[in-house]
């Protein structure tokens, strides 16, 4: 007998909850006409809305899309933060296609 196991509290460590963060964002080119400037939310820093900048759409909704740095959303992309709506759909499990469940039946024989 073994005794008992090792936890790591660490492994234990989440700050988000699920459902208060959009799944994935659509990302698009914007540039404003109008002279406003908002608040990058990736960096907090402020954004005149007449530089080329990114459009973050929460899950392809525009109410909460947000105007960020292109230069921040590509930091962001490149660390994994901002997935697109592909990206997204690539790490869910999916159900199995019953093309796949005759396969596999066949594949068991
Ligand atoms: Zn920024």
């Amino acid at each position: 007998m073994s005794g008992r196991r090792r936890r790591r509290p660490h492994s234990a460590r989440r700050r988000e909850r699920p459902g208060e963060r959009p799944r994935w964002w659509t990302l698009r080119r914007a540039q404003n006409r109008k002279p406003a400037t908002y608040r990058c939310p990736l960096c907090g820093g402020l954004l005149p809305a007449l530089s080329e900048h990114a459009l973050l759409l929460p899950e392809g909704k525009s109410t909460g899309r947000r105007h960020a740095h292109s230069s921040c959303v590509e930091a962001a992309r490149r660390a994994g933060r901002l997935p697109t709506r592909d990206e997204w759909r690539r790490t869910q499990p999916r159900p199995p296609s019953p093309w796949r469940r005759l396969l596999a039946r066949l594949r068991a024989r």
